[in-house]
């Protein structure tokens, strides 16, 4: 790309957390449930029925807009988009236009080590459309994801490499999930995005001809069709060719993207108010007061994790990108009062053992309070580590209290000084040619006899006191 910079700008659409849709009370979408069963004379279109708006879905859309900054105009107001297609009978969606909820906004992304404000037009409010399955001489219509809340996020172009989109994206459905917003599960769609991209030669200003990319619903493809949409976009201008605004459709088995129609423009839509619905009108007590429901976001919880447990960078990274996560390494880090050892432990051991079982941590049997209570018994040399590990994977995987499982396994470490004297004179004993290699000056034998000692009480000898008492033996 040394001729030529790109511009990237996306449309998302976000399938909204509510219990019903977005203006009948029917359940809003989940996957699973038997097709059109979900349904209602307003989500199918049918004539004279009349929307009531979801306010839930509106305070969703609102808090996303507070959270990255976006004016909140007091009044916004909704539009039809007229169009002609069966997913859709009514023949217009209910969406906004001319007044969003949200206006401007920003979302800050690291990539490639540096960090970057990708600005955000507005965000508006709309509905779903009814779902279509294409098969070989038919096809299907699902309209119980009709009518889903959804919002559309529009960024300026301020991406200039897929990498960069990418970012934006993972930023964004962070920021979604951590505050409720939104399930984000890409694999269920309730994220999915337009991709607009264009090239120009280095150092002009005016924006080149783009191509929009519809539908896109994994990190992977919107990576791999915009890699291969900027190459095909510079080999043609490069070719002496022209390009046309289009709307493009990514084939992911080919890897590459076609030409679905010339690109439709605003007026083609036939915007205008809709009458059946009243203007959404906000106060600033009422925006003061859900800016106050906003959770902390993952930036200023990583940085206060840095701040107030001292963990290094890259553990408040790991421990803040899932909020349960960092919700449960609070919980145990203020009780055991080791944030560090807490954060290893967590990083370590839970993790592991959540990724080998194919768990998320709501399902963990160990609390916080009974991973603080075991870190304690480490702290306090009561056991060691070995020991703590076993106790462990007891509370993981059937819940209880470390220190009777510690009892009960007969786990406690032994750092009663006369059992270690034994050991020590046992492993001594046993081994006399490396007590004289110890005697002659090699050190490592020590770690030998560490290690005899260790095995003869079976894992439960403090290492530190038998190194102790073998050294002070061994130079008598
Ligand atoms: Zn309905
Ligand atoms: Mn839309």
């Amino acid at each position: 790309m040394s001729k030529w910079m790109a511009s990237i700008g996306l449309e998302v659409h976000v399938q909204l957390k509510t219990r019903t849709k977005m203006f009948c009370s029917c359940p809003a979408h989940r996957e699973g449930e038997p097709p059109n069963t979900q349904v209602c004379p307003v989500c199918l279109g049918l004539p004279g029925a009349l929307p009531v708006m979801n306010r839930e879905a509106i305070r969703k859309t609102v808090l996303t807009g507070l959270m990255i900054g976006s004016k909140i105009p007091l009044r916004s107001s909704f539009d039809r988009k007229n169009y002609f297609y069966p997913d859709m009978p009514k023949n217009y969606q209910i969406t906004q236009q001319a007044a969003p909820l949200c206006m401007g906004g920003s979302v800050d992304i690291q990539s490639a080590g540096t960090l970057k404000t990708i600005r955000v037009n507005h965000i508006h409010q709309e509905e779903d459309a009814a779902k279509i399955t294409h098969l070989a001489n038919s096809s299907e219509i699902d309209f119980n994801r009709s009518g889903t809340p959804l919002m559309e996020l529009v960024t300026e172009p301020d991406m200039s490499t897929p990498d960069e989109a990418i970012a934006f994206l993972t930023a964004l459905r962070e920021m979604l999930v951590y505050a409720g917003i939104s399930d984000a599960d890409l694999e269920l769609g309730h994220m999915r995005c337009d991709v607009n991209t264009s090239i120009r030669p280095v150092g002009t200003d005016k924006l080149g001809v783009k191509s929009e990319l519809k539908n896109m619903n994994t990190f992977r493809g919107i990576h791999r069709a915009l890699t291969y949409e900027l190459k095909r976009q510079m080999d043609t201008l490069e070719a002496g060719g022209s390009l046309v605004q289009e709307t493009r459709r990514w084939d992911d088995a080919a890897g590459v993207t076609l030409s679905m129609r010339s690109k439709e423009y605003a007026h083609d839509y036939r915007y205008f108010p809709e009458p059946d619905l009243p203007p959404v009108i906000l106060d600033e007590a009422m925006i003061a007061r859900w800016r106050c429901e906003l959770p902390e976001l993952p930036a200023a919880k990583r940085a206060r994790f840095i701040q107030d447990y001292g963990l290094p960078e890259y553990d408040a990274g790991v421990l803040t990108a899932e909020r349960a996560i960092a919700d449960y390494f609070e919980a145990a880090a203020q009780k055991a009062g080791h944030p560090k050892a807490v954060s290893n432990w967590v990083m370590g051991e839970l993790l592991r053992a959540l990724g080998e079982k194919g768990q998320s941590i709501a399902e963990a049997r160990i609390t916080p309070d009974a991973l603080a209570a075991l870190i304690a018994l480490v702290e306090k040399k009561t056991i060691n580590m070995p020991a703590a590990k076993e106790v462990f994977q007891i509370l993981f995987e059937q819940g209880g209290e470390p220190e009777a499982i510690v009892k009960e396994k007969g786990l406690l470490q032994v750092s009663d000084s006369g059992a270690m004297e034994d050991f020590a004179e046992q492993a001594m004993a046993a081994s006399p040619k490396v007590v004289e290699d110890f005697r002659a000056g090699k050190e490592a034998a020590l770690m030998f006899l560490v290690g005899q000692v260790m095995k003869l009480s079976r894992g439960k000898a403090n290492p530190q006191m038998a190194a102790d008492v073998l050294r002070r033996k061994l130079s008598t």
